[in-house]
């Protein structure tokens, strides 16, 4: 079977100058990715006439499919339609449908449309035009030779739905693709070359069309296996997802694409149970990561970001003598902080965090990187050292996820407790 090649190009002098950071084609080569479309390179130029045209030139030469973002607007820097008409000698026409949408959107937010917006219904005469609910620049499907040319705008989210929409179902009615199967695991708590050591004979083991991905990311690890074919390869993929399960059981924290709040979340509501928490060092990260979530308050009352001394004695009831004594970060400190979050706020279970994230703060010690975390519920309480020894930005982060898994594991610790206990 023929591997299927693209090539991203992505278009706007902000992307050269690091004001915007290129997200599109990241989506894009996951996307294509699952579908079994090997993602050849990804380049990015400026809004330069020449520079479009001569990406142009060149990823056609030895890929199938080329996708282009951006410079679809209607403002002058947006070159990307002229310069396809130049590639493709092609006129620009009026699309209908696309007009009709213009006007729609314009309509919607109540404005008058400007001759600049119609110009966005003109589209290359040779394109299929694929139609943007989203926004008002349509995508373009275009063939020259054996390659399929795709225009898609530059902004993210209407960029991703026509991808969805439109680009990917007709790459798979144009293409004939190999079957792709992924099936991921959430690790928590083990680097990424201890599970290698681990797993070294399952890997080893592996036929050559299943392929194995570790992707660390702060104190996590997802293993991705994926299985490639002519026929369908879920039964084969399935079977090494079930010898690779149990050889990581004491880390894994799901079996699907998750994240670790997720995971979390969904334990607590399964056990109809909510957390709060107090937060020193992670100044409410904690709370955003769970309320990033949708239907969060189901188990989530709260948060006191207890940043400050006189806000851990005044709201949580930490004892002066306490900091005084052992200091803010220290295990007493964060032990009064979960006893009194629960005292203040009706919740289950509580996090509490104190930390010094760096880069400055810390001392011989207590270096910068110490963080105390606590995990409680009304009858037992656990808090534990960490030294995360990185940049603020990634200590904030590591302090988050570990405290999110301290309390995993000490509500999947407590269900084996009462099971045992016969409860
Ligand atoms: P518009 O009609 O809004 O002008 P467009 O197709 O002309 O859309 P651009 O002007 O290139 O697209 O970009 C529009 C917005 O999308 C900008 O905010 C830009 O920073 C963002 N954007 C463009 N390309 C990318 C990219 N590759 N990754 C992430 N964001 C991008
Ligand atoms: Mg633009």
């Amino acid at each position: 079977m023929k591997e299927i090649t693209a090539s991203v190009i992505t278009i706007g002098d902000e992307l050269l100058i690091g004001q915007t950071i290129d997200t599109n084609s990241a989506f894009i080569g996951t996307e294509l990715n699952k579908c079994g479309i090997w993602l050849k390179r990804r380049i990015a130029v400026g809004d330069d006439k020449h520079e479009i045209l001569k990406a142009l030139v060149n990823e056609s030469k030895d890929t199938d499919i080329v996708i282009i973002t951006g410079g679809l607007g209607p403002t002058a820097d947006d070159i990307t339609k002229p310069v396809l008409c130049d590639y493709f000698n092609a006129k620009l026409v009026v699309n209908e449908e696309a007009l009709e949408n213009v006007k729609a959107i314009f309509q919607k937010i109540n404005r008058p449309v400007q001759e600049v917006n119609l110009r966005q219904a003109e589209v290359p005469e040779n394109c299929k035009v694929l139609p943007n609910k989203r926004g008002t620049a349509p995508g373009m499907w275009f063939k020259k030779g054996n390659v399929i040319y795709v225009s898609l705008p530059g902004v993210p989210h209407e960029m991703k739905g026509l991808m969805m929409d439109s680009v990917l179902p007709l790459l798979k009615q144009t293409f004939s693709l190999p079957h792709i199967e992924h099936r991921t695991l959430l690790l928590a708590g083990k680097g990424e070359s201890e599970v290698a050591e681990i797993i070294r004979e399952f890997e080893n083991a592996l036929p050559s069309h299943i392929k194995l991905a570790y992707l660390p990311a702060y104190s996590l690890v997802r293993l991705r296996l994926t299985a490639k074919g002519e026929s369908n390869v879920a039964e084969e993929v399935d079977e090494q997802f079930a010898r690779l399960k149990p050889l990581v059981k004491e880390w894994l924290v799901a079996d699907t694409d998750i994240s670790l709040v997720e995971a979390v979340s969904k334990l607590l509501r399964t056990k109809k149970k909510t957390v709060a928490t107090a937060e020193s060092c992670t100044g409410g990260y904690i709370s955003h990561l769970i309320t990033s979530l949708p239907g969060s308050s189901d188990i989530y009352p709260g948060s006191i970001i207890s940043y400050a001394n006189a806000v851990k004695q005044d709201l949580l009831g930490v004892n002066q003598e306490t900091i005084k004594t052992h200091g803010a970060v220290s295990e007493e400190t964060v032990r009064e902080m979960a006893a009194g979050l629960l005292k203040t706020i009706d919740a289950d279970y509580a996090i509490a965090v104190s930390g010094i994230m760096g880069p400055g703060g810390g001392w011989s010690d207590k270096p910068a990187g110490t963080v105390w975390i606590a995990v409680a519920d009304r009858n037992t309480m656990e808090a534990t050292k960490f030294f995360f020894r990185f940049n603020r930005e990634r200590n904030i982060e590591l302090t988050a996820n570990t405290a999110l898994n301290m309390l995993r594991r000490f509500i999947i610790r407590e269900d084996s407790n009462s099971i045992a206990a016969g409860s």
